[in-house]
């Protein structure tokens, strides 16, 4: 069977599904490889270097093939195009992308959600959220080392001492906890707070300062956070405005599941930040965790930049498609048919399977993922 990379069409898009180093091990599981002519071209693969690795520029790759990888969710004009019976694998936010969705049901093509693998022991190797936030998280301490106009570390020096940076992480799932090694690496002394009990620990074995507010966690389910009430929320921006305004710079990157970015900073308590400070908030496209912030560009709070994060990983995009393919390789080979009498290179997904069945959403046409099809239709 054959597998099309598609050449990403959103704005902004530089990552692409499969990179050349990896296509070997598609063609290893029996698998015919193609590209849409230019699919690298934003994370710098050129299709020479596809074909090298043995995978054919071909114009009409997806017209012709059985499963079709991409980034973000194939276009509705990319949809419509696909033979009968064709399979997709990408993200797919039903509530972001409820076109594309409905399209994939109508025209009876089996797809795949990549945030919507389970984050189980098993699938840790397909978990293409997490491999985004690393990016997402590195590129984070790098933006507000970059923009804050001083040393992270410190420098002792015949001229004198010049102290670290103060820097402030809120939020330390992988992205925070990412954030927090990538400071602490620069020299800066990094504190840090979560409302989940566990990440206090997480953030200590990085080399950080767990903040403890003395409030009450907020553990979810599968390890993620629960929502705040308006009250908590209020404490919580009170207890941390110290902080914040004692920090040079500081990085936000919280989240809640299905829900909008909470608020954790107002413009009140960036106002209170010194001349020149910086404040990255990753979460700017998802409502925002720093009240004021703009998603893909820098605003002006007080004496603050406050730079609004707008598909970072995209900033990175050789290793967060390294990274991504390698997922996508990954889910490829749990889908291929295995056993002494499989055909090489049979895409035959087992339904029976957690991982096939949780990140399905369109199948038979019709939407199989349950949370999608409650939030369309
Ligand atoms: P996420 O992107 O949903 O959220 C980022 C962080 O924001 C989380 O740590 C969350 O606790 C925090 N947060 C939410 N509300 C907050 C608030 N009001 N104030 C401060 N912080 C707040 O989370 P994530 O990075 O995807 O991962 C979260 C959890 O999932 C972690 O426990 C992580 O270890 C776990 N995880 C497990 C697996 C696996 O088992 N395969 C894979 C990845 C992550």
């Amino acid at each position: 069977m054959r597998i099309a990379v598609a050449r990403e069409t959103r704005d902004g898009e530089t990552r692409v599904a499969m990179v050349p180093e990896l296509v070997g091990k598609l063609t290893a599981l029996g698998y015919d490889v193609c590209v849409e002519p230019g699919a690298g071209g934003g994370a710098l693969f050129t299709d020479e270097e596809y074909a090298e690795a043995g995978a054919e520029p071909d114009p009409r790759a997806l017209e012709d093939s059985d499963v079709v990888v991409s980034v973000q969710p194939l276009s509705v004009d990319a949809i419509r195009r696909l033979r009968a019976g064709a399979t997709t694998v990408s993200f797919l936010p039903g509530d972001q992308a409820p076109d594309e969705v409905a399209n994939l049901r109508d025209c009876g093509v089996t797809s795949f959600g990549m945030e919507f693998v389970p984050r189980i022991s098993r699938a840790q190797s397909m978990d293409a959220l997490s491999s985004q936030a690393l990016v997402a998280g590195y590129r984070c301490a790098i933006v507000a080392a970059g923009l804050l106009r001083r040393f992270f570390p410190l420098n002792m020096t015949a001229a004198g001492t010049v102290q670290p940076a103060e820097v402030v992480v809120l939020g330390a799932g992988v992205a925070g906890l990412q954030a927090i090694a990538t400071a602490k690496r620069l020299g800066a002394v990094v504190r840090a707070y979560d409302v989940r009990a566990a990440a206090a620990e997480e953030i200590r074995s990085m080399g950080a300062k767990a903040i403890d507010l003395e409030l009450e966690t907020l553990e979810g389910t599968g390890g993620y956070a629960r929502e705040m009430t308006e009250d908590r929320a209020a404490r919580q921006r009170d207890l941390l405005a110290p902080y914040i305004a004692n920090a040079d710079a500081l990085i936000t990157t919280a989240a809640v599941p299905g829900r909008q970015a909470p608020l954790l900073v107002t413009a009140a308590m960036v106002e209170q930040m010194k001349p020149g400070s910086v404040v990255v908030d990753l979460a700017a496209e998802s409502g925002g965790n720093v009240e004021g912030s703009i998603a893909g560009s820098i605003a002006t709070v007080g004496n603050a930049q406050v730079w609004g994060g707008r598909n970072v990983p995209s900033q990175m995009p050789g290793p967060a498609s390294r990274l991504y393919a390698q997922n996508v390789v990954n889910i490829l080979t749990l889908m291929t048919a295995t056993g002494e009498a499989a055909v090489p290179g049979t895409f035959a997904p087992d339904f029976d399977d957690e991982i096939v069945d949780s990140s399905c959403i369109t199948k038979d046409g019709a939407i199989h993922h349950e949370p999608t099809r409650a939030s369309l239709e």
